[in-house]
């Protein structure tokens, strides 16, 4: 397999994703002073959880650590208010910094990303990083999901693969600008709850997968865009091999405690390699991953 590199930029002091970093709010509305309390659009799926809910504290009580959903939640603020941040973190956090793909900044101000945080961070849902969204995992900071589908570009009747569901969230930026969106996760509690959120949301256009992504997802194959949001520690052959001619395959590679953005295109005779900047993602765990050690 031929890759040829064409250009570099790198900014390793855009480091992305503190997975460790705890930034634990309890009361949403101690951290933002939002005048009213409104009716969310998840508002009618706030008895969807499959866990139990504690009735002072409006947090998960069943075996799924510290899960709260968002149905509770998301009624605190009203939706203008949410919007308006959503506007700022546009405006300051992604537009500010280079990206200036018009349908990207279009779709970042659509999607309610509050929508897809856990209930304890619904106040942090529009700050400016990554977020625990249980299972040791993280949504991303919005200027990397906004860089990484940039990157991507998907056209409007494009297919698109990514690896790494999470809470959903950056499939629904996808599922804004793609034709269809195929997400895979390999945490199956994830999974359920992200497609219970693009369900509510009415994202139509995006199936979730439980699996281990590192091996793609052969079924739909090919594909005009992958994007995997986990760190991987090479390019896995597996997911080159699903993508279209023409398509871009956007990977954070390197070690566990940082990596690259990679950004390869299929060309008739190989690939053609770009690296942009430099990000921490959490570890992609599989196959063509790292070993599953407990994460
Ligand atoms: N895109 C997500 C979002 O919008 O919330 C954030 C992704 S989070 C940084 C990385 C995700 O990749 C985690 O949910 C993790 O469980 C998942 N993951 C890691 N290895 C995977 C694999 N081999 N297959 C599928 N998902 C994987």
């Amino acid at each position: 397999m031929r890759v040829s590199s064409t250009s570099t930029r790198y900014h390793p002091q855009q480091s992305v994703l503190y997975p460790q970093a705890g930034h634990r709010q309890t009361a949403c509305m101690r951290n933002i002073s939002l005048p009213q309390r409104s009716q969310s659009i998840l508002s009618s799926a706030a008895g969807w959880a499959q866990e139990g809910r504690d009735a002072a504290s409006g947090r998960g009580v069943s075996g799924m650590g510290n899960y709260s959903y968002n149905g509770g939640m998301s009624r605190l603020f009203a939706e203008a208010d949410y919007a308006a941040l959503r506007a700022e973190m546009v405006e300051r956090q992604i537009r500010a910094r280079g990206v200036s793909h018009a349908r990207v900044l279009a779709a970042m101000n659509a999607v309610p990303r509050h929508c897809f945080v856990l209930g304890d961070y619904c106040a942090s849902a529009y700050d400016d990083r990554p977020l625990p969204i249980g299972e040791g995992q993280t949504i991303s900071q919005p200027y990397m999901v906004a860089a990484m589908t940039a990157a991507l570009d998907p056209a409007p009747d494009a297919r698109v693969l990514e690896v790494g569901t999470g809470s959903g969230y950056q499939a629904a930026v996808l599922a804004h600008l793609a034709h269809d969106v195929i997400t895979i996760e390999r945490h199956p509690r994830l999974a359920a709850r992200a497609q219970e959120i693009l369900k509510a949301l009415g994202l139509a256009n995006v199936r979730v997968v439980v699996g281990d992504g590192s091996l793609g997802y052969a079924e739909a194959q090919p594909y005009a865009g992958i994007m995997v949001t986990a760190a991987a520690p090479h390019v896995p052959e597996t997911l080159r091999a699903q993508l279209a001619l023409g398509g871009r395959l956007v990977i954070p590679v390197g070690s566990t405690g940082f990596q690259e953005l990679i950004v390869e295109t299929r060309q008739a005779h190989g690939f053609n390699r770009e690296v942009r900047e430099g990000c921490v993602f959490v570890p992609l765990i599989g196959a063509h991953g790292y070993p599953d050690r407990g994460r």
